[in-house]
């Protein structure tokens, strides 16, 4: 075992942590006000390889490893604790992987070089209006094949990167049934492009937080897509969609540590220098022993996190580890970081009086960014104690089959 980085992850850090400390913190308010990501900080983050990290460089991509992409994921959090720019990162990261991996040649020479360029989005779209978690029992969106096309009917909803793919281009890699009586094993991938598509019909909701990214969802009524849009083999979507689960929860652990450190930092600042009754709050117990704990539940999630990267790193570069190890270490990732983050910016509130909860402070964001995680973003948290009960007792425990 060895707990040390290397000389390339050290220099990644600092430079993620120096671009997005310059050039991403200063703007999270005007993010959040204004529900947009200014262009210029795409444009910088494609420079550096912060969009579609994972993706191979044949296509643009930075060809990140599971480890990199994370320390990458820490930083952005770090400086936009509303999480909007992470969640933009993580799912190019999670998402562009997948397509990468699995998506046919002709639709990633069409889609991948833009992505990585900052000049269209990639995200992913699996629920639907009927429900997220069981989305075998849910799902209804189809896929018809005719001739050389695939059709697709359906509606997807709570899906982030509406705005963004509709005005940038782009695609969502969505799921529909190609058999509908195969349950599971009857789910395809399509690389399903929103703008300028009249069969496609987008809706926007209005979330609680991390406004600078959308969520919404869009209907489609015989879209029509070449055959090269169906990703990897049909009948196997439901296990990329599995897969790119469990690195998307990775990520958003890593982007959960870094807010929960930002915010904590904070805190620290606050607490040494803030008087109450003739000394700082930070000399009273009542104050630092839950610091204490804080800190100790970051300390912990970032070892699951990296832990989580290093299987995935073993298993996509040495073929060691299996799907269900990964699926495993994100899950307990996924459940432990956006509560452990949570509390930490809750903590830091009290700590600030007042003052925590007015906009002067940048944790009212975080404390709205980060309840999409464990609402369910990638997940609800039932289901990250599913998965991990699968896991330790066999599938033919499972509550539903
Ligand atoms: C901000 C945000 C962005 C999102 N972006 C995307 C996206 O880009 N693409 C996408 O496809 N989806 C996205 N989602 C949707 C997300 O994946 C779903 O919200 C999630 O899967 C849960 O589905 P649901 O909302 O239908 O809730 P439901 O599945 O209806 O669940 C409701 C509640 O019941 C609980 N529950 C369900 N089944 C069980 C069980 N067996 N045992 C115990 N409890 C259970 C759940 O844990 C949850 O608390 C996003 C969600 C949010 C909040």
């Amino acid at each position: 075992m060895d707990f040390s980085w290397t000389a390339e992850q050290k220099i990644w850090r600092k430079t993620v942590r120096d671009f997005a400390q310059k050039k991403i913190k200063p703007k999270i308010r005007e993010i959040d006000t204004n529900k947009k990501i200014p262009k210029e900080i795409i444009e910088d983050m494609a420079h550096l390889g912060l969009l579609g990290p994972t993706v191979s460089k044949e296509y643009g991509g930075a060809e990140l490893d599971w480890t990199m992409a994370c320390i990458a994921a820490e930083e952005l959090g770090r400086a936009d604790i509303s999480l909007a720019i992470p969640v933009l990162y993580l799912v190019e990261a999670a998402w562009g992987f997948i397509f990468s991996q699995y998506g046919t040649t002709d639709a990633k020479e069409k889609y991948l070089p833009k992505v990585t360029s900052g000049d269209a989005f990639l995200g992913i779209a699996v629920t639907e209006p009927e429900g997220g978690s069981d989305i075998v029992g849910a799902a209804k969106t189809k896929a018809v094949k005719k001739d050389d096309s695939w059709i697709l009917n359906g509606e997807k909803m709570f899906i982030s990167g509406i705005t963004e793919s509709s005005n940038w281009g782009g695609i969502h890699l969505t799921l529909a049934r190609t058999d509908p009586a195969a349950g599971h094993k009857g789910f395809s991938f399509f690389a399903v492009p929103l703008k300028d598509n009249p069969r496609i019909e987008t809706t926007l909701l209005e979330d609680m937080g991390r406004m600078g990214i959308s969520t919404g969802g869009f209907s489609m009524d015989d879209v029509e897509l070449p055959e090269n849009h169906l990703i990897g083999e049909q009948n196997k979507g439901f296990y990329y969609a599995m897969e790119g689960f469990s690195a998307a929860r990775v990520l958003i652990g890593a982007t959960c540590v870094g807010a929960s450190e930002a915010a904590l930092e904070l805190g620290i600042d606050h607490i040494k220098t803030r008087k109450s009754f003739g000394r700082p709050l930070g000399s009273f117990e009542g104050i630092q022993f839950p610091l204490a704990e804080h800190y100790a539940n970051i300390e912990s999630v970032k070892l699951l996190n990296y832990r989580a990267a290093w299987i995935m790193d073993k298993m996509y570069r040495e073929g060691k580890f299996s799907h269900h190890d990964v699926s495993l270490a994100s899950a307990m990732s996924k459940l432990r970081a956006p509560i452990h983050a949570f509390a930490v910016m809750n903590e830091v509130a009290d700590w600030l009086g007042a003052a925590g909860y007015t906009k002067e402070y940048p944790v009212e964001m975080g404390i709205r960014g980060v309840r999409s995680y464990s609402i369910g973003a990638e997940g609800t948290m039932n289901i990250m104690r599913v998965i991990i009960a699968r896991e330790l007792l066999g599938k033919e425990f499972l509550p539903y089959k």
